[in-house]
């Protein structure tokens, strides 16, 4: 199994490849974001079956280098190493596209065990795009297009997008709608809907001409399926 390990503490670096070769493992060690994401995209050394890549790290964080992995298409399963007191968090790292997390400290034990799970499970599937007519939603990408137009949405513009394509043709509720696009406990005005339903027509309806997320009266609001 070959491994790539990104991390900048060159003496924990060192002590993590060498137990992985002991254990079997084909390691690569790079110490710094950007040698970790044009290694993991180009291969140089071969394909690798899992990614353990430090959060911290000089020039690109471990935060960018999976997101930019994911954005390249490169699925291979990551293992991020988060920092209790760090910046980013367990969650965080997850958000991201990362399939696990060890917070460091961590035991040697239980690294080996969480690699070799992931190994096992595989490189993640890449998620399918959604399709209502000509619009087009890509979770792996982020990107929504009209036909060929792409149009930039907010992170909770896509977030609402997405829900209604994967419910096109139902007409869901603005409870339903906070409870998915924001979250369980929001205890704002449920009319943020409404505002957010008018951004997304502004942007994948009305300079198209189009009508795709139709008001349902009394029910809610609905992608329509021909989009
Ligand atoms: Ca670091």
């Amino acid at each position: 199994m070959r491994v790539l390990v990104v991390e900048d503490e060159v003496a924990m670096a060192e002590t993590v490849r060498d137990g992985l070769r002991h254990e079997g493992f084909t390691v690569d060690l790079v110490h710094d974001g950007p040698e970790g994401l044009w290694t993991a995209t180009e291969k140089p050394y071969g394909a690798y079956d899992v990614i353990v890549l430090d959060i911290m790290l000089p020039g690109l964080s471990g935060y960018e280098v999976c997101r930019q992995l994911r954005a390249g298409q490169v699925w291979t399963p990551i293992l991020m190493l988060t920092a209790k007191d760090g910046e980013y968090d367990q969650a965080d790292a997850l958000d991201l596209g990362a399939d696990d997390y060890l917070t460091k400290p961590f035991s040697f034990v239980v690294l080996i065990a969480r690699l070799r799970a992931l190994v096992r499970r595989g490189a993640p599937e890449r998620p399918a795009v959604l399709r209502a007519g000509d619009l087009t939603l890509d979770p792996a990408e982020r990107r929504v297009l009209r036909g060929d137009t792409q149009v930039p949405v907010t992170p909770r513009e896509f977030a609402l997008l997405e829900f209604l394509m994967r419910h096109r043709g139902q007409a869901m509720t603005k409870t339903a709608i906070i409870e998915n696009v924001w979250d369980a406990h929001f205890d704002g005005d449920p009319n943020i809907v409404e505002v957010y339903i008018g951004y997304l027509r502004k942007k994948i309806d009305h300079p198209f001409g189009r009508n795709a997320i139709e008001t349902v009266r009394g029910a809610g609001y609905r992608l329509a399926e021909e989009g």
